[in-house]
């Protein structure tokens, strides 16, 4: 089976959103190599699961996340609060998160660390 890389997959999960404005695609890759993907949806009433949030409920919590590869079509994109809660609880110390915006070229994504990106977090 070819080896398809996490930010493809990010994309292709991202084209399935039902989102009427923002589209964003997740894959999270996990320590042992597994990848997972999830895109946010958008209920009737609004209510809405962000991408990072469906690719987490359906991972293996005693494996942790070694890097998140998320696509949207917003700029400056970044995980929101909740999701970063939710990362947070079941990330490496180390995880990596790549963020790529479908409308600028390959060479704009951005990469953070993590903890980075919320530094207050209460420790683990
Ligand atoms: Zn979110």
């Amino acid at each position: 089976m070819e080896d398809v890389s996490p930010f493809e997959l990010a994309e292709k999960e991202r084209e399935l959103s039902n989102s009427p404005r923002t589209k964003v695609g997740c894959c999270l890759l996990l320590k042992d190599g597994t990848k997972i993907v999830g895109k946010n949806t958008v209920g009737t009433f609004g209510t809405t699961i962000h991408a990072e949030v469906s690719a987490i409920a359906r991972l293996n919590p005693s494996i942790k996340i070694d890097a998140v590869f998320l696509v949207a079509n917003a700029s400056m994109f970044t995980p929101c609060g909740a999701c970063m809660d939710w990362l947070l609880q079941f990330a490496s110390e180390d995880c990596m998160v790549f963020v790529k915006n479908i409308d600028l070229p390959k060479a704009m994504g951005r990469t953070y660390q993590l903890k980075d990106l919320m530094p207050h977090y209460p420790q683990r």
